[in-house]
């Protein structure tokens, strides 16, 4: 069954570094590659302060491999195909990814992990910087130095097609399923809702689909690809319980050398509209499958 994909609408985006439950910034629910041109963000000021003596390697040199760690379970920004832009890594974050490696004389590869292992990862030197559709949060902030913001999303809640749940609240009695580790989690915790957390979005998906929950909170992209390929899902948004989100590339705290060449290689493709395209693009490509 062919579903009507409403295409993102592009919008400007504000600063935010909490990820849910502020309601500064209602009207931005539509997600989004983030302005033209983005602000200097203050994590890039931060770096300044870190000391940079415990960075080992801190950009490998040119004609080497920089190496990105993510999670490739959340399409559209990161999954596995029969053929990516890495290896079999595909989506909106692999595209970006190559994108930086290049324009820094460098060879993109990826580092498929859980989630939650992406900041140890990046502290241990196993991943040069992590790209996973990651929102910005003031915890995350405190484990490393984030470029400048990329995209803006939002939560929002899927449910069968015939719930009664229409805002944030009405979950209160209801059994609601997060992905472990993501901002949803901490949105629905923060709501102080009992929740189950689950590895997988598409496990969490499973339990909607079989009734064995009646919501799933998770960003607002990839929910839309999941009602996509699944029949019977809506999603529900809630501007006012959920804030909009900026998703930003990690690296380890004080490489402001790799943070700059990041940064300048984002700031390029923000500005050219390529990371709008890449958007369109991949948000075409999930749902002609
Ligand atoms: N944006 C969410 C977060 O940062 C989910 C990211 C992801 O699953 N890759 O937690």
């Amino acid at each position: 069954m062919k579903k009507s994909w409403k295409a993102a609408a592009l919008v400007f985006a504000t600063v935010m570094l909490t990820a849910c439950g502020s309601k500064a910034d209602t009207n931005q629910t539509n997600d989004t590659a983030v302005s033209a041109q983005p602000q200097q963000t203050e994590e890039s000021a931060t770096t300044d302060k870190t000391s940079e003596a415990d960075v080992q390697e801190a950009v490998p040199e040119t004609g080497g491999t920089l190496t990105f760690g993510t999670n490739a379970e959340f399409p559209p920004f990161e999954y596995v195909a029969s053929s990516g832009v890495i290896d079999q890594y595909d989506g909106i974050d692999m595209a970006i990814a190559k994108n930086i490696a290049e324009q820094n004389g460098m060879t993109a590869a990826v580092e498929n992990m859980e989630f939650d292992s992406l900041l140890v990862a990046l502290q241990n030197g196993q991943i040069d910087a992590a790209i996973a559709g990651m929102t910005v949060t003031e915890e995350r902030k405190e484990k490393a130095d984030f470029s400048i913001p990329y995209y803006t999303a939002t939560q929002v809640m899927i449910v069968k097609e015939d719930s009664d749940i229409a805002s944030a609240s009405d979950m209160a009695d209801k059994k609601i399923c997060v992905i472990q580790g993501y901002t949803g989690e901490i949105c629905v915790k923060d709501l102080g809702y009992p929740y189950e957390a689950f590895k997988k979005g598409t496990d969490a998906i499973m339990e909607l689909v079989n009734g064995k929950c009646d919501v799933v909170v998770i960003d607002s992209a990839t929910a839309q690809k999941y009602v996509f390929d699944n029949d019977g899902l809506k999603i529900v948004e809630d501007a006012s319980a959920f804030a909009s989100e900026e998703y930003a590339i990690a690296v380890k705290k004080g490489n402001t050398e790799l943070l700059d060449k990041i940064n300048k290689t984002v700031e390029a493709m923000l500005a050219d509209g390529t990371v709008a395209e890449l958007g369109a693009q991949y948000i075409e490509a999930i749902s002609a499958e």
